[in-house]
């Protein structure tokens, strides 16, 4: 099954399209690496991809169904760009932040035994069941992004979408957070993976779409990095990163 469809996406704030021409499928169990300098899009392709901006023009399909007929939260966990950055300032447990992943589910005031143990199974899977009872405004940055991961996880979600998720989070916290996702990917789940970083998208992600406003690439790991895209996406602004391990 195809998990995003999108054909021919344009989409623009303002005069400037910010996205234009966007023709591309995600399948089921892909994993996926969106990069593009600063300010190619990037934010706003997923934006539009996840339904929570209407393209100008152009057709958007989520697991075969268009994207605007879908519920907040139905089989998708998005980490945000700024939920990452900021952390959040909500005064919630970890345990309460993972349990909004059921609501999806059950709706409020409704969660059950066997919700708790989906909560705890998903804090148990990324590793961070010590810290159920702690405010997730008292987390470090990896474990910040261990508690939305849990989150998606208890929602079930069959697509995970991260935006730079590693903003401000160790190298080695970075790694075993890059591992926890590729055995989330391992065990079915999509995962779209903006990262700034080339080299740990072309380690992690089988897929890579590479876009300046316009898609310049989309296709296995491999051909990208025999391919031009990079240099022709990323052009004349030199914004490139290189991680080097
Ligand atoms: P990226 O995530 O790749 O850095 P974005 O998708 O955030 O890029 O931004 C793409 C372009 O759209 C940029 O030129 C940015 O300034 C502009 N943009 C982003 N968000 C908004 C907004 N809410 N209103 C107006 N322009 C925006
Ligand atoms: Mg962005």
């Amino acid at each position: 099954m195809t998990a995003v469809s999108l054909e021919d996406v344009t989409f623009a704030y303002g005069e400037q399209p910010a996205v234009q021409d966007v023709s591309l499928d995600v399948e089921e169990g892909d994993f996926l690496g969106l990069i593009g300098p600063n300010g190619s899009g990037k934010t706003t392709l997923l934006h539009l991809m996840l339904g929570l901006l209407s393209p100008d023009s152009g057709r958007i399909e989520l697991f075969e169904r268009p994207v605007d007929e879908f519920e907040a939260g139905e089989r998708i966990g998005y980490v945000s760009q700024q939920a990452t950055n900021r952390g959040g300032t909500m005064p919630v447990t970890v345990r309460e932040a993972v349990t909004m992943g059921r609501f999806a589910h059950v709706g409020h005031g409704r969660i059950r035994d066997a919700d708790r143990e989906i909560v705890d199974e998903a804090l148990e899977t990324v590793g961070i069941a010590n810290l159920a009872d702690r405010q997730v405004n008292q987390l470090s940055g990896g474990q910040r992004q261990r508690a939305y991961i849990a989150r998606a996880i208890a929602s079930e979600a069959d697509l995970l979408a991260l935006d730079e998720p590693t903003v401000g989070v160790d190298a080695e916290s970075r790694d075993a957070f890059y591992q926890l996702l590729e055995s989330l990917n391992d065990s079915g789940i999509t995962i779209i993976l903006i990262e700034h970083d080339i080299g740990v998208v072309t380690d992690r992600a089988d897929r890579i779409a590479c876009i300046n406003t316009e898609l310049f690439h989309h296709g296995d790991t491999e051909s990208f990095v025999e391919s031009d895209a990079l240099t022709e996406a990323y052009g004349a602004t030199g914004q490139v990163v290189h991680h080097h391990h």
